[in-house]
């Protein structure tokens, strides 16, 4: 087993098997000692005990006791007990604050993956990805009709062309490109400028792209720079909504910078000095992503020379 980044570490077992079973499926979906996760609108619940939060699991019944039926998926088994999972989006907010208890509170789930447990963690990137694919395919992309939740959200079958449809998960690698001491760091327009934070170079990878080609062209086309010797390093779920960041070292066979003004803000080579001060949060000049992002391992790893 590789490097656990946050987000994964997921310790549910999905019964694969025992999903098969629609029957079997369709009593979990109504027992109502069944735990639940629940999110209001893509935020989830946990419950906060002063600056400690845990997910805040509600039993079936108990949410339906409050006059709500909500839509669930099946999760999975963890340690002998079944996990569902529902966002209460199209409830009104005083029904849904309704099942809520003293320090229950519904959080953005970025904050909630870097402050919950590894393992609690990789159950919002399973739970949220997969509720949000099953809320945006409820129609047929080939013939428009109603599609059908099956396999406890796993999959949905078109009511009217009978074709199947799986949950997407997006690849998008992520690269610190290195030259000697100096390593490639850039802001995308929006998130990263507003914040002044300098990252990895990342994208989505295209149909019909190696990791490896999908790495040489997202570097070429945002900052104009040739690399080599591209190398995997780890990966993690991004649950938003469903990528799977690939993450990789490489170098560069080239150093001057060209980037993409449509889509950067900004691109520069960065001595190791001074991205060692950054990850100690000791930098004026220079801020890079925490440790809940997989960006953040790239950069530690290139400049403690871990690889
Ligand atoms: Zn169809």
């Amino acid at each position: 087993m590789g490097k656990i980044l946050k987000f994964s570490g997921n310790n549910i077992d999905r019964l694969e098997v025992q999903r098969r079973d629609e029957a079997w499926i369709s009593d979990i979906l109504i027992n109502p000692e069944s735990k639940v996760i629940v999110y209001n609108k893509s935020k989830v619940l946990v419950k906060k005990i002063f600056s400690n939060i845990t997910l805040k699991f509600i039993s079936l019944g108990d949410i339906k006791s409050k006059g709500i039926e909500p839509e669930l998926i099946l999760l999975g088994d963890l340690s002998g007990e079944l996990y569902l999972a529902t966002d209460l989006y199209d409830f009104e907010d005083d029904k849904v604050n309704s099942i809520l208890s003293d320090g229950d509170e519904f959080i953005d789930c970025r904050t909630a993956g870097d402050q919950l447990s590894l393992s609690q963690g990789g159950m919002i990137s399973h739970s949220k990805s997969q509720l949000e694919w099953n809320r945006k395919n409820i129609f047929c992309g080939i013939c428009g009709s109603k599609t059908n939740g099956q396999r406890g959200g796993q999959s949905r079958k078109c009511l009217g062309c009978y074709i199947e449809l799986f949950p997407r998960t997006d690849p998008v690698i992520i690269t610190l490109v290195s030259n000697g001491d100096y390593c490639l760091l850039g802001q995308s327009k929006g998130r990263l400028s507003k914040l002044n934070i300098y990252s990895c170079l990342a994208g989505f990878v295209d149909q019909g792209e190696s990791i490896e080609e999908a790495v040489a062209r997202e570097i070429m086309e945002e900052s104009g720079i040739k690399v080599k010797n591209v190398n995997y390093y780890a990966s993690q779920p991004w649950p938003f909504p469903w990528s799977l960041m690939i993450g990789c070292h490489a170098e560069a066979e080239t150093n001057e910078i060209n980037y993409d003004e449509h889509e950067m803000h900004s691109v520069k080579w960065f001595h190791r000095d001074e991205v060692l001060k950054a990850l100690k949060e000791a930098n004026d000049n220079l801020s890079v992503p925490g440790s809940i992002a997989i960006a953040h391992h790239l950069i530690k790893a290139w400049a403690t020379k871990e690889v």
